[in-house]
């Protein structure tokens, strides 16, 4: 079967930076989105040639949200004339902080499917901590805004380790969640804040420590399966068919394209990211040549390693035949040392033809993976 890919596309804009943010976006306005705009066009163009016929479309930033509906027109529609396009799923990042209908509709019809609200936390002093615009009311309006206007596929993004959580957050996280009947849930911790403006206030009020954090994890586990949500990635839960399918290309090691400053591409045997330098990135693409970094080429023995690593992170972990069909590499073979170790220290599971991390040990997974470097 034809192997499609994910085209990923990165708006490096924010009204302004978080001071908690890792990601490369940069405070901006208009007449810059107009500048990146034409530059993806171009970098599309540059890479028109590719053969890879791509089925999900994932716009993250930044705060793509910030794009109005002619911009995300504008891509689609370079998109379809530059890339074999078959879209089954077409995702944007969104802040909650827009209250205009118009524009929430103009999304939809400009082709965006899937949209991820990055909520974060429905805590009304953390959100202002963290300098969001926006109380946990607007986010749940902002939410129903965008039910009301059609949008079937709706995920909500939230952040647990904060400092200041209080012990009943999950609780509420959950109480939230049921009122509103989302379709994708994503729980990620705070993390990579060393050297940002973060890490004062971080030291000043105190990051919850990682059993907090755990048991934190553990009840929106529980409290979201109690739902109907899948648990299918460390991070994430989806109601039945609303897996995230471009995500899933990353985990499940299939190609992806990504266009935009920082954005990284991984072609199955080669693998780079963008610059992550607006002006650098924007300036090379005019002139016919993408700015790359940390651009490494894989063989076969490299691709498996990384695929194991990604593969891990899933739920329901890796089959170990289709693995070895896909690879030519049998896991259990070359790791087999590690494995029984990790088998004996109860944090994998290994059967006929699956091996998992276990569920009560997904918060353990960086100690599995360096096994498999
Ligand atoms: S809005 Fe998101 S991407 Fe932008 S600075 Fe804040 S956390 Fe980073």
């Amino acid at each position: 079967m034809e192997e499609k890919g994910g085209l990923y596309i990165h708006f490096p804009f924010c009204k302004r930076k978080c001071p908690y943010c890792h990601f490369y976006s940069i405070a901006g306005e208009r007449k810059m989105f107009r500048k990146w705009l034409e530059g993806i066009v171009e970098e599309m163009k540059l890479h028109s040639e590719i053969k890879l016929k791509f089925d999900t479309i994932f716009i993250g930033g930044g705060s793509p949200s910030l794009l109005y509906p002619e911009d995300i027109h504008k891509i689609f529609e370079s998109a379809k004339k530059y890339f074999d396009l078959d879209v089954i799923e077409f995702s944007m990042e969104v802040n909650p902080d827009i209250r205009d209908r118009e524009i929430i509709k103009g999304w939809r019809e400009a082709g965006v499917g899937r949209m991820s609200i990055g909520i974060q936390s429905f805590d009304k002093n953390i959100l202002e901590k963290i300098g969001r615009e926006y109380t946990p009311t607007k986010a749940i309006d902002f939410f129903f805004l965008c039910r009301e206007e059609g949008f079937e596929n709706i995920n909500v993004d939230l952040i647990i380790g904060f400092p200041g959580e209080r012990k009943d957050n999950p609780k509420k996280i959950i109480e939230n969640i049921k009122i509103m009947e989302p379709d994708h849930v994503s729980i990620y911790i705070l993390e990579n804040y060393e050297g940002l403006p973060f890490e004062e206030l971080a030291k000043e009020i105190g990051i919850p420590d990682d059993d907090f954090i755990s048991q934190e994890y553990y009840e929106l586990k529980e409290g979201l399966q109690s739902l109907s949500f899948i648990h299918y990635e460390i991070s994430n839960f989806a109601k039945e068919g609303k897996k995230c399918l471009h995500n899933l290309k990353y985990w499940n090691y299939n190609p992806f394209l990504g266009l935009g400053p920082s954005a990284c591409s991984n072609l199955i045997g080669k693998r780079w990211c963008n610059v992550p330098d607006v002006e650098e990135w924007f300036k090379g693409v005019k002139e016919g040549e993408i700015k790359k970094e940390e651009i490494v080429e894989l063989n076969k023995f490299d691709m498996a390693k990384e695929a194991i690593i990604l593969g891990l992170r899933l739920v329901d972990g890796i089959k170990i035949s289709e693995f070895k069909r896909r690879f030519d590499f049998d896991i259990v073979k070359e790791f087999s040392e590690n494995i029984n170790r990790l088998k004996e220290e109860n944090l994998i599971i290994l059967e006929e033809d699956r091996m998992a991390i276990r569920e009560d040990k997904l918060l353990l997974s960086n100690e599995v993976l360096v096994n498999f470097l």
